[in-house]
């Protein structure tokens, strides 16, 4: 049979070897460490630094195709390694979504509504671009934050050292910070033929910089649900983009969509997919990148994801004896604060039929 390559052996590495297995493709995994999460399901192992180009050429080797689970691969060493083996999603989206100025300017480029932002290559340029913008901001690193880490909210109060002591130093980008009355995501598919599809959008909560919860449908009107879906489905096209994407968003009291951010990949807050509808986002990435039809994403029941971060992984006794939850927990062997350790998805009948 044919085998995927996936870059990262973490819980979405995991989850998306799962959902191949069942179609009966082989699973190689490229991380680090021998003893990731995908490690337990995948069938070959590649042990070496991400961004290195002799690991990556093995994994090639291995591999029909080569997908990732993160956005911060380096996009030239695995252009260099896999040669004539097709990577999905594309090296272009690895580019645009790595780099929050390159991010945020490719949407507004294509259209797409973002917070008003300045990059800030050195922190001289600080104080202007805060003036400009009108005070309260926050300030993150241009290249590899994730779970909030790398931000730091400023005003005009904020010393500058200080902010870029927090976020550890340039390049950076300087958003506004936007008064959203919640946020939102849309996990969308591409398929290898151009079709587009669209899970309905999940409301999601943060704690702490971490995704806690994700609703479904949440607070979202039909209409904005379809206009961030419609968004998304752009993205996807000005991308060529083969595979999964999730695109979060914020949205205003009185229904503007801002795109925060895009990662090109199966996303926490789809994880929901997985109890809700026939076809998960990890069986829709599958089927996307191995040239399949890209399957259903009609929802069959109201869900509210919740993350076990940590300790909270300790309710796993009392969440699997509940009679309308699915549990998943990805192998961790150490619990440590901060670290998602699993989640659960709570389903009811749906609210809304149809
Ligand atoms: P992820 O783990 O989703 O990749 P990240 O570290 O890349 O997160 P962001 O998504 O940019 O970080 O920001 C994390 C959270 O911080 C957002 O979901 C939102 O709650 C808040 N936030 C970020 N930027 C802004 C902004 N410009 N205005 C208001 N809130 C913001
Ligand atoms: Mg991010
Ligand atoms: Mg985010």
């Amino acid at each position: 049979g044919a085998t995927i390559g996936i870059v990262g052996g973490g819980q979405l590495g995991r989850m998306l070897a799962l959902a191949a297995a069942r179609f009966g493709y082989r699973i190689a995994v490229l991380d680090p460490a021998a003893d990731c999460p995908a490690s337990q399901v995948a069938n070959e192992m590649v042990v070496g630094p991400y961004g290195d180009e002799a690991a990556m050429r093995r994994l090639a080797g291995l591999s029909d195709v080569v997908t990732y689970e993160f956005e911060n691969v380096a996009v030239e060493p695995i252009r260099k390694a896999l040669g004539d083996t097709p990577l999905s999603p594309p090296a272009e989206a690895l580019e645009v979504s790595q780099d929050r100025v390159v991010e945020k300017a490719f949407l507004n480029g294509i259209g797409v509504a973002t917070a008003e932002w300045r990059a800030i290559d050195a922190a001289e340029e600080l104080a202007h671009a805060l003036l400009d913008l009108g005070g309260d901001c926050i300030l993150k690193t241009r290249r590899f934050g994730y779970d909030g880490k790398g931000q730091a909210r400023i005003s005009a109060q904020t010393t500058f050292s200080d902010a870029f002591e927090a976020i550890g130093s340039a390049p950076a980008i300087l958003e506004k910070r936007v008064p959203f009355a919640f946020e939102l995501s849309v996990i969308a598919a591409r398929g290898r033929d151009g079709s587009v599809a669209a899970y309905d959008p999940a409301e999601n909560v943060h704690t702490l910089g971490i995704l806690k919860t994700s609703t479904v449908p949440g607070r979202i009107p039909p209409e904005i649900a379809d206009a961030a879906k419609a968004v998304a489905g752009q993205i996807l096209t000005r991308l060529a983009y083969v595979g999964v994407i999730g695109v979060e968003f914020f949205v205003g009291n009185d229904g503007t969509l801002l795109v925060n951010e895009i990662a090109p990949r199966v996303h926490n807050s789809g994880h929901w997919t997985e109890a809700g509808c026939l076809v998960s986002q990890f069986e829709q990435h599958v089927r996307a990148i191995a040239g399949l039809p890209l399957g259903p994403t009609a929802r069959h029941f109201d869900c509210v994801m919740e993350n076990l971060v940590g300790d909270e992984v300790r309710r796993f006794d009392a969440l699997v004896a509940e009679p309308a939850t699915m549990v998943h927990l990805y192998g961790k062997a150490e619990t440590r604060s901060g670290r998602k350790m699993g989640h659960v998805t709570r389903v009811a009948p749906l609210s809304k039929p149809l």
